[in-house]
Parts: structure tokens; sequence; C-alpha cells
């Protein structure tokens, strides 16, 4: 199946974790994919890897704290692959979990709602345009379980990602009629560079603990988060937008 073929596909965050198991999925697909990280080693290596797999990609520097490197990351995709059909906003950080209202460290907050909030809503202010010029295209934010429900002591966090779902129903409604969908994934507890700093899921009995919160019984692998970004991404998904889905092996329900 190649549902991505001749589609130019931008991923930020995909030099590890969900963007990098994303970027692989969308590169056997047939996508153009521009992978877009701080970490230039690691970039590159996703990127030769795709191109190894008989897929094309082109790794990009850019950091989702700054404004203008957004701008420029979009118009570099554009400028080297002719445009922009697919974007998936995932880098984020996860700042301080643990720790309540009065304690969090306030430059944790401006951080974490820099990268993931106003990071994203950058990276929209510069993909929507691009996509219109193609007559459309899909968004698919990263948001979280930390976006839809309440956790104690990840107010930064909670605040970052609820403001990722709200920014994607804005642009979803003002682009609907359009050809622009806009849509949001909210995973729960999956196997990452991110889980293990905050859930120790690198240790047995972390990771044990963290299974026992999800239903399923298990944390979830990068892979089934990427299987719905690009089923979002896809026209199988011509119906949805302005839609958040939960990733969480039941633990939402
Ligand atoms: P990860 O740490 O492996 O991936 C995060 C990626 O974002 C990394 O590649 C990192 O370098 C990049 N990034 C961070 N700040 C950046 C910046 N300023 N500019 C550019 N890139 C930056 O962890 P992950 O779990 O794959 O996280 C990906 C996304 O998924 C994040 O937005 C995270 O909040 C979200 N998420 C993760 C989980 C989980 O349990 N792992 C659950 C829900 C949501």
């Amino acid at each position: 199946m190649a549902r991505f073929e001749n589609k130019i596909v931008l991923i930020t965050g995909a030099s590890s974790g969900i963007g990098e198991a994303a970027a692989y999925a969308f590169g056997r697909e047939g996508a153009k994919v521009f992978l877009v990280a701080r970490r230039a080693d690691r970039g590159e290596a996703v990127a030769q890897r795709i191109r190894e797999e008989g897929g094309t990609a082109l790794f990009y520097q850019a950091d989702m704290a700054d404004r203008a490197q957004i701008g420029a990351m979009v118009a570099a995709c554009v400028e080297k692959f002719g445009g922009l059909d697919v974007a998936f906003n995932n880098a984020g950080i996860d700042g301080a979990f643990n720790v309540n209202i009065p304690d969090h460290p306030e430059d944790v907050w401006d951080d974490v709602l820099t990268i993931n909030l106003t990071g994203v809503w950058y990276c929209m202010r510069h993909q929507i345009p691009a996509m219109l010029e193609r007559g459309g295209g899909s968004i698919v934010n990263m948001a979280s379980m930390a976006g839809v429900k309440g956790f104690p002591g990840s107010s930064s966090y909670a605040a970052s990602k609820f403001g990722v779902v709200g920014i994607t129903k804005a642009a979803a409604l003002e682009y609907a009629d359009q050809g622009i969908r806009v849509n949001a994934v909210c995973p729960a507890v999956i196997r990452s560079e991110m889980a293990d700093r905050v859930f120790g899921t690198d240790e047995a009995d972390n990771e044990a603990q963290a299974a026992s919160w999800h239903p399923i019984g298990r944390i979830g692998e990068p892979e089934e988060v990427a299987n719905v970004v690009l089923w979002l991404a896809s026209d199988e998904a011509s119906f949805v937008t302005a839609e958040t889905i939960q990733i969480d092996g039941g633990l939402g329900a």
C-alpha cells in the first residue's frame, strides 16, 4: 500500500520516538518525507534509513521554540520538495511532572508552552498557506491524554496539550471548506525517550506500573501512534476533521 505516493509530508520532532516511527511509516508508503529535528546527527540518520529503504527523505534542522526557524522550515520544505500536503506537528517536551502549581518552575512553564503550544500554532500559521497553494492538505497535531483529561502535577504540560486540542479545532473549522483537515492525536504512555524520562519505562518495575494504568495491560508502541497518524493524514479519513483521537489502550474510558 502506498497511500502517500507523491505526497509531501513534514514531520517535526522526527529524530526519535513517535516522530521517528511516523517518518519511517510515511517513507514506506511513498511520501517525500521532510523531517525536522534539532539533533542533526540523529535526524540525518533517520533520513538516511528511509532512503536506504527506497524512500525519499530530507532532514532539516530547526528549533520549534524559534518562530523564525519555523517559518524558514516550511519555506525550505516548499522549496526543496515543491509544496506541502501533510504535516505532523509532533515535537514536544515533557517539562515538570509531579510538581504542583505553587512549586512548578516558571521557566518550565514558559518552555513547555513555547514549544508544545506556540510552536504548533506557528507551524500551522505557515503550513496552512502552503497547503492552500496545493488545494488542501491534512494536519495532525500531537496532543496527549493530558490534553483531554486532568492529571495532577503537570500543569504546564496539561496547559500546552489542552491548548493544542483547542487550536486544532479552531484551525479545522477555519479551513474545513477549503480542503484542509486538522486533527489531533492523544496518546497515553508510549514507549519513548520521553516516557523513559517521565515514567522510567526503561526499568521493568516502572514499565509494569505504567502498563497497569492501561486496561489493555501494557504501554503503547510508537508505531501504534504512527498508524493512527497515517490514517488521519490519508484520504481514508477524508470526512474526519476537528477530531481528537485517543490512543490509550482504554485508559480514557
Ligand atoms: P521523544 O522525546 O522521543 O520525542 C520528542 C521529539 O521532539 C524529539 O525528537 C525532540 O528532539 C523533539 N523536540 C523537542 N523539543 C523540540 C524543539 N524545541 N524543536 C524541535 N524538536 C524538538 O518522545 P515522544 O514520546 O516521541 O514525543 C513526541 C510527542 O508525543 C511529544 O509532543 C509528546 O508530548 C507527545 N506524547 C508522548 C507520549 C508518551 O508517552 N511518549 C504521550 C502523549 C504524547
